[in-house]
């Protein structure tokens, strides 16, 4: 039932009661989940078929007598696949989020490394965007977090970093503590976000006028999981950000004592 509640003054603006109205919304809510079963399951059904074509393109890049057309061909078969991916990875995440919340099984965990890795894979997309990329971590800082969420946090954050940031910018990613909680920080000289978008950035499929415009790509659900991430390790994130100038996304994340072996959250 969803309820919806009034007070009822009468003309001499004196309380004269409450009016409630109840209305059955089990049909609605049955269609909501249906809705994410199904996104659910063809997201599900997609990805075999995906793994497989980004593979198969990959063992044919491999080859070193390709001709020059043929190469270029695969790799855009290869790059879109990846693309499709990443979205349908995205969409089965949200809906199992939705379904289930979301699922953190923390180890121990050397965050500095997962940070440097995250950096590493975005090196060929930096390159090709002409913007630079420095990373700024300890040797090792071991810390209980979900490994594979949080690589998809810091991943998120530098892919953003890149998307946005036009060519000869810089994008700087940092992780130490600071005081009693890990801080991963992502900062860019790209585009920045006007001060009304930046409540709002990190809600489901939106996307400031910016993207859109510059034909930038993307569904604009990645703020989303990675908000959800960092909340489910009990975290928080920021952004700070001029428009013109850049941005800085900042994670803070607790540090979880290692007692209970994993976490659901
Ligand atoms: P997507 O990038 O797929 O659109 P996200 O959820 O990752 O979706 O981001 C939502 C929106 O936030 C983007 O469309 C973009 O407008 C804005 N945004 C995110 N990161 C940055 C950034 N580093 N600089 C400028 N704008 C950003």
């Amino acid at each position: 039932l969803s309820v919806s509640a009034r007070v009822v003054w009468d003309e001499n603006d004196e309380f004269a009661g409450a009016a409630l109205a109840y209305k059955d919304v089990t049909d609605f809510m049955r269609a909501l989940q249906v809705k994410d079963q199904f996104v659910a399951s063809v997201s599900h059904e997609l990805r075999t078929p995906l793994t497989s074509i980004h593979g198969y393109s990959l063992l044919l890049l491999d080859q070193e007598d390709l001709p020059v057309q043929t190469r270029a061909h695969l790799s855009v078969i290869s790059r879109n696949t990846e693309r499709l991916q990443r979205l349908v990875d995205d969409l089965l995440h949200t809906a199992q989020v939705d379904e289930d919340g979301l699922h953190v099984e923390r180890s121990d965990t050397d965050i500095a490394q997962v940070v440097r890795d995250a950096v590493h894979a975005a090196e060929p997309a930096a390159l090709t965007h002409g913007v630079s990329l420095s990373v700024d971590a300890p040797a090792a800082l071991v810390v209980r977090v979900d490994p594979q969420r949080i690589a998809q946090v810091v991943d998120n954050l530098v892919s953003n970093a890149v998307k946005y940031t036009p060519a000869g910018g810089d994008i700087a990613v940092r992780v130490g503590m600071d005081g009693t909680r890990v801080e991963i920080s992502v900062s860019d000289t790209g585009v920045g976000i006007d001060a009304a978008d930046r409540d709002r950035l990190f809600t489901r499929f939106f996307r400031a006028r910016h993207a859109s415009e510059r034909e930038i790509q993307g569904v604009g659900l990645g703020l989303n999981i990675t908000r959800s991430i960092v909340e489910g390790h009990g975290g928080r994130i920021e952004v700070e950000s001029e428009p013109g100038r850049g941005s800085t996304f900042r994670v803070r994340l607790p540090v979880v004592a290692g007692a209970r072996h994993t976490d659901e959250g």
